[in-house]
Order: structure tokens, then C-alpha cells, then sequence
């Protein structure tokens, strides 16, 4: 290894937050080929990245860490509690011990072990104590980051009131003058339940250690994206902040489409018209109601136009009777369902016209790169504040939430709508221009290009 960087990308190993951070990872050693790096998660994440076919350059390996007791994939525990114990032991000693070892493997015979920096997932940030530069990876929406950064001074504001003023705009917090109280991502959907408890810690102490001990922190956005005042909040929150996104376009992030897409969506689309197919997906973790999952179907299969829909396979025999023959799961009727589908790719392709979604960010800023006009279904964590920005910061979509639920035939009007209406136009044009912007942000001299730059050259530094 000699002088050069050898750099820890440590994942948080739960739901869509390793993929992006491999992305990113997979990004990074292909614009350093000269530097080593080690990608941490635990043996289930690692399982399911390399389960979905993700070669990566010579120059960066997996490396194994533990669970910290929480079994990956023990379906008895909790998805909280293996989160909390996973996080409480990476905290207690357990990511320094983590980076040693990976240290100690990369290390030629009678080197040094080193690791010269840690990117990090921001989750991770008791990276923050490891004494190595952190630099970190925030993989959600940015204008949650800016709410869990106004934290203390939000919470302060609002205190218990956070049911009776959940309509009332924030205007007296710069850069969330477009958001609700009830837009924030403090409440979640069960704002006792024990998730809500282990992730508010977790992004509480996120807030803290980022502004004072990160040495830069990407975000999955272009420079441009976001309006003034937006963007000077962000700066002076959090004034290392590097938009470096959409992660999934970096140079080297993907690997080939075709190897990630078994289920053959991308030839599926190659036989549809230009603009006319739907694209469904709800993310990792988001799971409809079973009422509202049928009410979803028939509301696609009203609207009568090409759908794509990535639906886990717990779920599939949820849908109403006869829903999968009529589709033509096999892909020869006007529906194909999946349990998974190579999402940045489907949203490029030119057949996609519409995108009914969680508004996980992944899916906002790969909605975004398609130039794919969406209609938001948010569930919890920042996915409020990202329908609403979709919605109002830039007009390329509507939102079910505030009729509630989803009903059929509020589905079939918004996919309609959104393929070929009227009321559609305006959202379908702003699509095309955010497509653009993020076209030209990844051009050479491009923003989001100009900040990767000068995110390697952090990453790669020599003490
Ligand atoms: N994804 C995918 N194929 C699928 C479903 C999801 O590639 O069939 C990817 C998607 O491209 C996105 C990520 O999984 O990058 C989901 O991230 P997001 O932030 O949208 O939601 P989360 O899963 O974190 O709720």
C-alpha cells in the first residue's frame, strides 16, 4: 500500500442505506484506482449486495462486521431492536474495533495498519469518535437533514403541539418555510412505538456530531436543486455539505443494468410506447395497508395503461383475485409485477411516463434523473417533507396524502393525469427541466461532477 489512501466506507446495514453507500463507495474507487478501500456491513448486507449482482472494482473489498447481537436476517427480533443493538455496539467500541481489523486485512506484509479516512454512512456518526477525518453520506432527503440540524430550536417551537398545528407552514425557520409542522420527521406514524424511540436517538446524535466533526458531508442532491433560501439554510447549517448526487449517476456507481434485472423489466419496456408505462414501487421497507394495496391494483388497472410494478412477493397474495393473470405476470398483458426491478435504470428508460411511489429520497432523485412526473404516498421518516418538496419546492408531482388513503379511483385520475392530462402538462414539463438540470450537473465542468471532485480529493488526503 505505501502512502497510499486506504479509506473505510462504513455502511449502516439496514434497509436502502448500503446500496447507496455502495454506490458511492463503488464511485469513489473508480475515480482512485491508486487507493485501497474496505466496504464495512454486516455478513446479511453484504450477502444482499453481492445477491444483487454488484461487482465492484479490484481496488475495494467487502469486509465483514458484526451484528453487534442483532442477527441480520432473525426474523424474531425486531427491526428496532437489531438496529438499536447494532448501533449500541458500534457506539461502545465496536466501529473502532471494526476499522482496526480492516486496517490490519489491507495492510501489505510489514506495512502499517492504517485507515487513512472513514466515509461513513451519516447514521454511523459515532464515526465522529474514531480519530480518523469522517467524512460522511447523508442518504435522505436534505431538507430532513436541515429539520434534525434546527432539531432543539423545531422541538422548542412546537413542543406537544404537534397535532393541533400540523397544518401550519414553518415559516419562521429558515429553509422550511414550504413544510407543515406535520411534514416533519420527528412524529413518524407512531410517534411511541420503539422504532421512533431508537431512530430519534440515533438521529439526534447525527445532528450533533455532523456539524462539529465531519469533514465534509455529501448529500444525494445537484447544486441548483434546491431554491435560495434552502440551500443558504443548508450552508449555514452544515457549512461541508457537498451535493454530489444523484448518487446512482456518479461515474462507476452502478454496476451494468443487465446484471442487476432478473426479472427482465428493461426488455419489458422495450416493447412499450414512448411516455406510457407506470412505474410502481414503494421502496425496502414501506408496506400498504392490505385495503389500500387492492384499491392501488384496481385503481391500475382502471387507469388502463402499461405498469411495471416492483411489489415485494410477501404481498402478491394480497391482490385482488385474478390481478396477476389479468396483468400477465409472464409479461405478455398489460402489467408486469416484480419483486424487484433495477429502479435507477426503469426511471431512464424512456418508455416510463409516471411513477406512483413512497417518495423514499432514493426514489425522488431517481424519479428526478428519469425526468418521471410522480404521485407520492409518504409513510414516515422524511418521506412527508420529500413528497411535499415534490409537490410544492418543484411542481413535478401531486400527493395522495392529504386525501387520505389511496382509493381507486384517486389512482387511476393521478396516473391519467400524470401520463397524458391536462392538469398533468405543467408537472410532466417541470420533470423534463429537472431531468435536465441533473444532465447538466453530471456534464464534465457539471455541479454535482465539480463537487465529486473535491469530495475524492477529502477522501484521498494524507494526513
Ligand atoms: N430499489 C430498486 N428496486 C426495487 C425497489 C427499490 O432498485 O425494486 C431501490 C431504489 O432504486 C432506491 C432504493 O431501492 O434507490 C430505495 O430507496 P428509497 O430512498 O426510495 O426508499 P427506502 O427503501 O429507503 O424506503
Amino acid at each position: 500500500m505505501g502512502s497510499s489512501p486506504h479509506v473505510a466506507v462504513v455502511a449502516f446495514p439496514f434497509s436502502s442505506h448500503a446500496p447507496k453507500l455502495l454506490a458511492v463507495a463503488r464511485a469513489l474507487a473508480t475515480a482512485a484506482p491508486s487507493a485501497t478501500f474496505s466496504f464495512l456491513s454486516t455478513a446479511g448486507s453484504l450477502e444482499r449486495l453481492r445477491g444483487a449482482g454488484a461487482a465492484v472494482p479490484g481496488n475495494l473489498r467487502l469486509v465483514e462486521v458484526p451484528t453487534g447481537g442483532g442477527d441480520d436476517d432473525d426474523e424474531d427480533t425486531p427491526a428496532w431492536r437489531r438496529m438499536e443493538l447494532f448501533v449500541e455496539a458500534a457506539e461502545a467500541g465496536g466501529l473502532k474495533q471494526s476499522l482496526e481489523a480492516a486496517a490490519r486485512a489491507a495492510a501489505p506484509a510489514g506495512a502499517a495498519a492504517t485507515v487513512t479516512c472513514v466515509v461513513g454512512d451519516a447514521f454511523m456518526s459515532m464515526a465522529a469518535e474514531a480519530g480518523v477525518p469522517w467524512v460522511a453520506v447523508w442518504t435522505g432527503g436534505p431538507c430532513a437533514l436541515l429539520a434534525h440540524l434546527l432539531g432543539d430550536a423545531l422541538r422548542e417551537d412546537i413542543g406537544d403541539h404537534a397535532a393541533s398545528r400540523g397544518d401550519e407552514l414553518l415559516t419562521s425557520h429558515a429553509g422550511l418555510g414550504s413544510f407543515r409542522v406535520r411534514d416533519l420527521p420527528f412524529g413518524g406514524d407512531n410517534p411511541s412505538g420503539e422504532m421512533h424511540r431508537v431512530m430519534s436517538l440515533l438521529l439526534h446524535r447525527v445532528a450533533r456530531r455532523l456539524p462539529r466533526a465531519a469533514s465534509a458531508v455529501a448529500l444525494n442532491a445537484f447544486p441548483g436543486l434546491f431554491p435560495p433560501d434552502v440551500s443558504a439554510a443548508l450552508d449555514g447549517a452544515l457549512p461541508n455539505s457537498l451535493a454530489l448526487g444523484p448518487y446512482h449517476l456518479l461515474p462507476g456507481a452502478t454496476a451494468p443494468a443487465a446484471s442487476g434485472d432478473p426479472h427482465g423489466c428493461l426488455a419489458w419496456l422495450d416493447r412499450r410506447p414512448e411516455r406510457a408505462v407506470v412505474y410502481v414501487s414503494f421502496g425496502t421497507v414501506a408496506a400498504l395497508p392490505p385495503d389500500e394495496l387492492r384499491q392501488l391494483a384496481s385503481g391500475l388497472e382502471a387507469a388502463g395503461a402499461p405498469f411495471l410494478w416492483s411489489l415485494r412477493e410477501e404481498s402478491w397474495p394480497l391482490l385482488p383475485p385474478g390481478f396477476l393473470d389479468r396483468a400477465g405476470a409472464s409479461g405478455s398483458g398489460t402489467g408486469l409485477v416484480v419483486p424487484w426491478a433495477p429502479q435507477g435504470a426503469v426511471l431512464r428508460h424512456p418508455a416510463v411516463g409516471a411513477f406512483v411511489a413512497h417518495s423514499g429520497w432514493g426514489a425522488v432523485v431517481e424519479g428526478m434523473s428519469g425526468g418521471v412526473p410522480m404521485a407520492c404516498r409518504p409513510f414516515f421518516g422524511d418521506q412527508q417533507m420529500n413528497a411535499r418538496a415534490v409537490a410544492e419546492l418543484w411542481g413535478f408531482g401531486t400527493s395522495f396524502e392529504d386525501s387520505g388513503p389511496m382509493t381507486r379511483g384517486g389512482v387511476a385520475a393521478a396516473v391519467t393525469s400524470l401520463l397524458a392530462g391536462e392538469e398533468g402538462a405543467p408537472m410532466r414539463a417541470r420533470a423534463r427541466e429537472l431531468q435536465a438540470k441533473v444532465d447538466e450537473a453530471f456534464q464534465p465542468d457539471g455541479g454535482s461532477m465539480n463537487n465529486f471532485r473535491k469530495f475524492v480529493e477529502i477522501v484521498c488526503a494524507r494526513a
